[in-house]
């Protein structure tokens, strides 16, 4: 999907927009490596086309010596990560020193800019718009945020001006492989040892849009297509845009993918957001594997990988048909396995197992232990089915579906990796009524 991200100094009414360009669509509230997102990030939609807003402003802290220097970097990364800016004024204001500075840093990025001419209440308010067209930014938007006039003319000009749908997608039949993890776990060294070159200084030169970040690799003869979340980085000086873009980075990988290969430092081990980052690749039904990096560093006689990998599923709990591999990007130590396991967890997502294989497997196991009564009745399962693959679904009909517990369908569950494998690939099991 599509980013435009809203800049401009504080007080011209940049939440009062981003609140209206979104309101009624669920922003995500859920809070992450402590930056509050529910403010600043949301889904958006106008004439059928759908994109995100990211009102990167909520980092400015007004104190006024890092001020300048916060809007500037704000903007910079604006400019690095969206593929519209939508750069906000206020009209009642007039062109001030700091506009003109961020109008300057706009002007020489090659993204998409739309001014928009903010607190235009009124038909005056909105003839003194016109005072903006000396950014050379092209077209200026008199819009009153708050009551909503010209809301309208500047969502045409931004939906008209985004990439269409899958432009940002490299064009690849292969599997799509995606490197997520926390920053500095080592994700741009692992893609850079796969292709054996340093790609950050060729992203350097050929541009600064998002799509570049993909890269197509031959593997073995198969075409993979790496995604790559460490992207562009700045020297950003203000963690919390660095933590939140990486955030939303990931996301959006995830969501693009075929397989995440989620990158932890062994040095440092599972933290809480990468279980929460692995919970929502399993949401989306993706494959999983986890890549235990800078494994060089890790003194092998105290921690053995076969105790960290138990440590580790144990804390995964559900999650522990996630299988870990572990690398060393620097050295490249196991660096290819990893792209191996992954593979084969492409494979095994879009593997089908046939049905009269699967109904002697799964009645047996059935056979073996009832599904609890429900209601003091006995539930039956009659015959079991694999609707869907890629992600692969399992639909088990019965007499009462809302009669299986979660205990039984983990059962279930368990049984079919037992018997068909599915490693790194989230089963999804439903029960219907025959
Ligand atoms: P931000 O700091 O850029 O996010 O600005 P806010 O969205 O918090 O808005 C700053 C102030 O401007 C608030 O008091 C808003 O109510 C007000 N404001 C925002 N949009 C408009 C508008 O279109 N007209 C008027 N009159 N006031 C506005
Ligand atoms: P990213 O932010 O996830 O892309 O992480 P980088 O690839 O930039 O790596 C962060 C730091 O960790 C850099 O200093 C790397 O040289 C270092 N690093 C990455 N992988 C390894 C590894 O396998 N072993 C060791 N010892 N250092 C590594």
């Amino acid at each position: 999907m599509p980013l435009v991200a809203i800049v401009g100094r504080p007080n011209v009414g940049k939440s009062t927009i981003f609140n209206r360009l979104t309101e009624s669509r669920a922003a995500i509230t859920h809070d992450e490596s402590g930056v509050t997102r529910d403010r600043v990030y949301g889904n958006a939609i106008w004439n059928g086309v759908d994109f995100d807003v990211v009102d990167t402003g909520g980092y400015v802290e007004a104190s006024t010596d890092r001020f300048e220097q916060a809007v500037k970097e704000q903007v910079e990364i604006a400019v690095d990560e969206a593929d519209l800016v939508l750069f906000v004024v206020d009209v009642r204001a007039g062109v001030t020193d700091l506009d003109d500075r961020v109008a300057a840093l706009l002007r020489s990025s090659s993204k998409p800019v739309v001014v928009m001419a903010n607190k235009a209440d009124n038909e005056k308010l909105r003839w003194d718009a016109s005072e903006f067209y000396s950014f050379g930014l092209g077209e200026v938007f008199p819009v009153s945020a708050t009551n909503g006039t010209g809301t309208g003319e500047l969502l045409d000009d931004i939906t008209r001006q985004l990439p269409t749908e899958g432009a940002s997608v490299a064009k690849s039949s292969g599997p799509r492989i995606a490197v997520i993890g926390r920053p500095n776990v080592g994700k741009s060294s692992l893609v850079n040892a796969l292709l054996g070159v340093d790609r950050t200084i060729v992203t350097e030169v050929s541009g600064t849009t998002r799509d570049s970040i993909d890269t197509v690799m031959k593997y073995h003869g198969r075409e993979i297509t790496l995604v790559d979340t460490a992207g562009l980085r700045r020297k950003a000086r203000v963690r919390e845009n660095i933590e939140f873009y990486s955030v939303l980075r990931t996301e959006r990988a995830i969501r693009e993918c075929d397989v995440a290969i989620l990158l932890i430092d062994a040095t440092d081990g599972l933290e809480a957001q990468d279980i929460r980052v692995l919970k929502e690749a399993e949401r989306l039904r993706k494959g999983l594997l986890i890549g235990m990096n800078k494994w060089d560093l890790v003194d092998k006689e105290t921690n053995t990988a076969r105790d960290v990998e138990r440590a580790i599923h144990d804390r995964l709990q559900t999650l522990d048909y996630v299988p870990v591999v572990f690398i060393s990007a620097l050295t490249k130590q196991r660096t290819h396995k990893l792209v191996d396991r992954a593979l084969e967890i492409v494979d095994e997502r879009s593997k089908r197992v046939p049905t009269s294989k699967l109904n002697d497997t799964m009645l047996a196991a059935v056979e073996r232990s009832y599904p609890p009564t429900h209601r003091n009745r006995f539930v039956r399962i009659k015959y079991v089915s694999q609707v869907s693959v890629g992600p692969p679904v399992f639909a088990f009909f019965c007499n009462y579906p809302d009669g299986i517990r979660e205990s039984y369908r983990r059962y279930l569950e368990n049984q079919i990796r037992d018997s068909f494998g599915f490693e790194g690939v989230p089963l999804s099991i439903v029960f219907r009524k025959k």
